[in-house]
């Protein structure tokens, strides 16, 4: 195989889910696109850490300091949904029927995988309740971590650290999401009576 082909699938790996195979499944189909268009790709690519950050808020991705969600005044600031993943987020938005704010953890918690509670935004999630309930007297905590092992570990893991801080019910996401599912690609309507009949 060709050096550089083999270069590039090793790259290629380094995404989430992405192996050898779909790595260079990839590849081929770029070799397939014109010059313009791999250009434009790699373009965004080199830019992208100037062009997309995280929110220093809720850490879902966005142009500027702040995303829109945190800076839309019309969001329900009493409610706070915390998630693992910003693609978790948007299936969530999809819905539009949740007008609360969001925290992206960044993960799991997943000691096999190297994923221990430091690695994940949990004091970040700490000072912004602390700061919400300064402003607000209840603020509801949604746990929308997913319903797999990791999940679930997060789960109570954020119970036990919030259950005795005052001004602070927690909830979690309700029926309908099957035991070992992944909120990304839960449909519509399961995501729906989820949000709808939290416990
Ligand atoms: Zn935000």
């Amino acid at each position: 195989m060709n050096a550089r082909f083999k270069n590039m699938v090793k790259l290629l790996q380094k995404l989430p889910g992405v192996g050898p195979r779909q790595a260079a499944r990839f590849i081929l189909a770029l070799l397939e696109k014109d010059h313009s268009e791999l250009r434009e790709l790699g373009q965004a690519i080199s830019n992208l850490k100037n062009e997309v950050r995280l929110c220093g808020e809720c850490f879902n991705v966005s142009e500027d300091e702040s995303c829109d969600i945190c800076s839309d005044s019309k969001r329900d600031k009493a409610k706070l949904l915390v998630l693992e993943k910003v693609t978790d987020l948007d299936s969530i938005e999809k819905t539009g029927l949740y007008k609360g704010l969001y925290h992206v953890l960044g993960g799991a918690i997943n000691p096999l995988d190297g994923m221990t509670p430091e690695r994940l935004r949990f004091k970040e999630l700490e000072r912004r309740l602390l700061s919400l309930t300064e402003r607000h007297r209840n603020i509801e905590l949604i746990i929308a971590t997913n319903p797999n092992t990791a999940g679930e570990t997060t789960a109570l893991y954020l119970k036990e650290l919030f259950k005795d801080t005052l001004g602070v019910e927690l909830t979690r996401l309700g029926r309908g999401l099957a035991s070992g599912s992944n909120l990304e690609y839960a449909d519509e309507i399961t995501l729906r009576n989820a949000l709808e009949y939290r416990k």
